[in-house]
C-alpha cells in the first residue's frame, strides 16, 4: 500500500484490509450538485476502484456558491456537470476509474446505468428519482445512501434493504418536512451541504469496508442555523409497514410507463424533454440543420441555441433542457419543432 491512503489506514476503522475492500468497489453517485460535488470529492480521495458520476445538467453561475468542484472556466466551456467533476478529480486519483455520464436516470436506463455499483449515493434534488434509486436498489439488495439539503437544513439515512426501513415505508409513515421545497425557492447555504454529504461518505465508507454494526441508524436531521441535531428511530418502522417497495416487491417506479417525457426543473423556468424511443442526435448535424433558426454554441457534449425568449441545450442523448417556460405543453412543442420527435 503506497502512502497515499496512508492515513486512512491507520485509522482503526479501516486498516489495510478496509482499504483493500476499498479498491476493489464501485460507487454510483446519482446527481452532481452541491451533495454530489462534495461526495464525488471524497470518495475520488478514499481509493475506490470505479465511481460514476451520473448527471443531467450544465454549470450554471448560481451553482458555485455550493457546487465545490466547478468553477468559471467550466461554465465558459459549457462543460456538463459529470464531464467537469470527472476532469477535476481524475487529477486529483488518476487510479480511480471516473465514469462521467450525462443523462437522466429514469426507468430505461437505471439498470444498465448502475449494474456494477456495489453502493448508490444520492445526490439528486427529487422524489421521483429517489424513489427510483429506491426500487431498484430493494430489488437488487444494493444499499444506498439517501442525502437531502434546503435552507440550513439537512437529511441523511442509510437504506440497507432488508435490514432498514426503505424510502417507501418512511414516506408511509414519516412526512420529511423540509424537503419538498427546493433549493431553488427557498434557498440554501453551502455547509449543510458539505456536511450532509460528508456524512454520506462516511456511511459509504463503513458499508464498503463491511463495517455494517457502525452505521448510524435511524434518519439524522440537522439544522445548522438553529443549531439542532436529531436522529429520528426508525426502528420498528419496516415491521409495521406493508411497504409495497421492500414488503410486497412490487417496483413500480421501474416499470417504464411511469417515467415521464418532460419534466419541469423546479424554480428554473426550465422543463427537460425526453426523446420518447431514446436516441443519439448528431449535434453537428443539428447545427448545421439549425445554423439558420438562431443564435449556436456548442461542443461535443452540447448544443445550445437561443430562438426568441427560449434557450434549448441539446444533448447527444437526445435530451433537450428548455429554459424560458415551466410549461410542458410549450416545451413539447419547441422540442419537436427544431430537434424532431
Ligand atoms: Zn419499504
Amino acid at each position: 500500500m503506497s502512502d497515499r491512503y496512508a492515513r486512512q489506514v491507520l485509522f482503526y476503522g479501516i486498516g489495510e484490509q478496509g482499504q483493500k475492500k476499498l479498491t476493489e468497489k464501485t460507487a454510483g453517485l446519482v446527481g452532481c450538485g452541491a451533495l454530489g460535488c462534495t461526495s464525488a470529492n471524497l470518495l475520488v480521495r478514499s481509493g475506490l476502484k470505479c465511481l460514476k458520476i451520473i448527471d443531467r445538467d450544465y454549470i450554471e453561475e448560481s451553482n458555485l456558491q455550493r457546487q465545490s468542484l466547478f468553477d468559471e472556466e467550466d461554465i465558459s466551456k459549457n462543460l456538463p456537470k459529470a464531464v467537469a467533476a470527472q476532469r477535476k478529480l481524475q487529477k486529483v486519483n488518476s487510479r480511480v476509474q471516473i465514469d462521467a455520464v450525462v443523462a437522466d436516470i429514469n426507468a430505461s436506463n437505471i439498470e444498465p446505468l448502475l449494474e456494477n455499483a456495489d453502493i448508490i449515493i444520492d445526490g439528486t434534488d427529487n422524489f421521483e428519482t429517489r424513489f427510483l434509486i429506491n426500487d431498484y436498489c430493494v430489488k437488487r439488495g444494493i444499499p444506498w445512501i439517501y442525502g437531502a439539503c434546503i435552507g440550513s437544513i439537512g437529511l441523511a439515512m442509510n437504506i440497507v434493504p432488508s435490514k432498514t426501513p426503505c424510502l417507501r415505508c418512511m414516506l408511509d409513515t414519516i412526512p420529511l418536512s423540509g424537503t419538498i421545497e427546493t433549493c431553488d425557492t427557498e434557498g440554501i447555504i453551502a455547509p449543510i451541504a458539505s456536511m450532509i454529504a460528508s456524512i454520506q461518505v462516511a456511511e459509504a465508507l463503513k458499508i464498503l469496508t463491511d463495517n455494517y454494526e457502525t452505521l448510524s441508524k435511524g434518519l439524522l436531521k440537522i439544522d445548522l442555523w438553529r443549531n439542532e441535531i436529531k436522529s429520528l428511530h426508525t426502528d420498528d418502522i419496516r415491521e409495521k409497514s406493508d411497504c409495497v417497495t421492500c414488503k410486497q416487491h412490487k417496483y413500480e417506479f421501474l416499470t417504464k410507463d411511469k417515467y415521464s417525457i418532460t419534466t419541469s426543473l423546479c424554480g428554473r423556468n426550465s422543463v427537460q424533454v425526453l426523446h420518447p424511443n431514446g436516441y443519439k442526435l448528431d449535434l453537428k448535424k443539428l447545427a448545421t440543420r439549425l445554423e439558420r433558426v438562431g443564435d449556436i454554441t456548442s461542443n461535443k457534449f452540447m448544443l445550445r441555441i437561443k430562438i426568441d425568449k427560449y434557450e434549448l441545450t441539446v444533448f447527444p442523448d437526445g435530451r433537450a433542457i428548455i429554459t424560458g417556460t415551466n410549461d410542458a405543453s410549450v416545451a413539447k412543442g419547441l422540442y419537436a419543432k427544431y430537434i424532431g420527435m
